[in-house]
């Protein structure tokens, strides 16, 4: 079977054949970096990791693009809340954003970051070819507005007909706007705002234009795949579309894909369950650094790649429990494996093979990693029961051992084809067992100081540091950490 892509604008799932054969662009909407990273912000970069691993698998060349936005309303005005630049302030979210991706194994899957506020030329130029194409008009304020009424599919993406659209017609008092849905593609800005010159004056552009430059820039006129969250489909991807086909005049993007939003289940004070949509005004955001420190970068990753991508998903501490149980899973079986001594062989394995094709099925038909972590889960039940079989945890047979070996080397090569397994885990993630023995070697330390045996309390703390883990000593206790 081939691979199958749900396309958010034929609302069906296609075969998928690239632009160019061999190649693939992927562009994801990245964020708009004013406040630290949340859960939400994890979602997009975890499931398109996954999507160009498995096609880096299926042998494309991919380039993923995941841009920055640097230049927003939001931005100036928490700049200015915390009295900094918004410059400061857009450069040390971007620095928190790109820590959490780098703490996910993420960040180096993704090949190019650009940001608006470094592309005023290109976007520049977009405005005015579109101008030049009577798509776009400037007002005297010298704000430019992008002519909806002059594109005929415009609505094609999100399914909504313009007619559906023009009810909120107050939106066009004092704007210089022509039809309610025109959207700015460029604005004039007041004074002590961020401007770049234009030919229609200092200003800075429209949140849609910085997508529709960049992506042209970095993968061409027309690309292969272009995703974001569901919340992004209308208005931001259907104006992105339309501005970008009727620069180009060429078809933009082959396959929008759109994944699902993040849901917290949390239990109100009557005893019911409820689910609501993660938001900043709702106060209900998971903070993506405390996350992965807390219950390190795999339990992450399940969590988010175990639902289909499509769906919500819902986050609450009973699936963190679950992710951690389902993880445990494959932990102990690499534990058993470890314990038998024999380096994992990669190569064929006859136990994993049936697997692997249900794996391969599984993310052939639109991305599934839900059924492929499935099948990774039926494959270690078939490793745990041919180690019951042969019994080779007390014969210790070298053939039973290379089965069931290369059975496990073929498991963690597909969970990698997702993302899992790729990176180290964070020191709270291995059930506490770093923290405890931690413990034991600072006791051991204290009281060989108490003895004033200085040499080994030496020995120990140079013997951490040489594993990169340092101790810092306050009045409260010796606290470690692990660079
Ligand atoms: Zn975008």
């Amino acid at each position: 079977m081939s691979l199958r892509v749900y396309n958010t604008l034929s609302r069906e799932k296609e075969p998928f054949v690239p632009v160019t054969p061999g190649l693939v662009g992927i562009y994801l909407c990245g964020p708009t970096v004013y406040k630290p990273p949340h859960l939400g912000h994890l979602v997009g970069p975890v499931i398109f990791d996954a999507i160009k691993r498995y096609l880096v698998f299926k042998g494309y060349r991919v380039t993923w693009v995941v841009n920055i936005t640097d230049v927003d309303d939001k931005i100036i005005e928490e700049a200015s809340k915390r009295e900094m630049t918004f410059e400061a302030l857009a450069e040390q979210q971007t620095a928190l954003y790109m820590q959490v991706l780098d703490e996910l194994g993420v960040k180096d899957s993704i090949d190019v970051f650009p940001r608006a506020s470094r592309h005023m030329p290109d976007i520049v130029r977009i405005i005015e070819q579109l101008i030049a194409k009577n798509h776009a008009y400037a007002t005297e304020h010298g704000d430019v507005w992008f002519d909806t009424a002059t594109d005929a599919d415009y609505g094609k993406l999100s399914n909504r007909r313009l007619e559906d659209q023009a009810a909120g017609g107050r939106q066009l008092e004092g704007s210089g706007k022509r039809n309610p849905t025109d959207f700015a593609l460029w604005k004039s800005t007041k004074p002590n705002e961020p401007a770049w010159d234009s030919p229609w004056g200092r200003g800075r552009p429209g949140w849609h234009i910085e997508c529709s430059a960049m992506s042209i820039k970095y993968l061409g006129e027309t690309f292969d795949i272009h995703g974001g969250g569901d919340d992004l489909k209308f208005p931001h991807h259907e104006n992105e579309l339309a501005q970008s086909e009727c620069c180009t005049g060429k078809t933009f993007v082959k396959y929008w894909m759109h994944n699902g939003l993040t849901r917290i289940k949390t239990k109100a004070a009557s005893g019911e369950w409820k689910s609501e949509k993660m938001s900043k005004s709702l106060g209900n955001t998971m903070d993506a650094r405390e996350l992965i420190d807390t219950h390190g970068p795999d339990v992450i990753r399940y969590l988010l790649l175990s639902t289909h991508y499509r769906s919500p998903i819902e986050f609450s501490e009973e699936v963190l429990s679950n992710v951690k149980k389902a993880l445990a899973v494959f932990t102990r079986l690499f534990e058993r494996i470890d314990r038998l001594g024999m380096a994992p062989a990669a190569g064929e394995s006859a136990i994993a093979a049936p697997f692997e094709q249900k794996f391969i099925a599984s993310m052939d038909d639109d991305f599934n990693t839900a059924g492929a972590i499935a099948s990774l889960h039926e494959l270690a039940g078939a490793i745990n029961g041919e180690i019951e079989k042969s019994q080779v945890e007390s014969n210790k047979n070298p053939a039973a051992i290379q089965t069931v070996s290369a059975a496990v080397a073929k498991l963690k090569s597909l969970a990698q084809i997702i993302g899992l397994f790729t990176v180290a885990q964070t020191r709270r993630s291995d059930d506490g067992l770093a923290d405890q023995l931690m413990q034991l070697i600072i006791t051991l330390r204290a009281e060989a100081r108490k003895k004033k045996d200085f040499a080994t309390a030496d020995l120990v703390r140079h013997g951490l540091t040489a594993i990169g883990i340092t101790l810092t000593d306050r009045p409260d206790g010796t606290g470690w950490e692990k660079k």
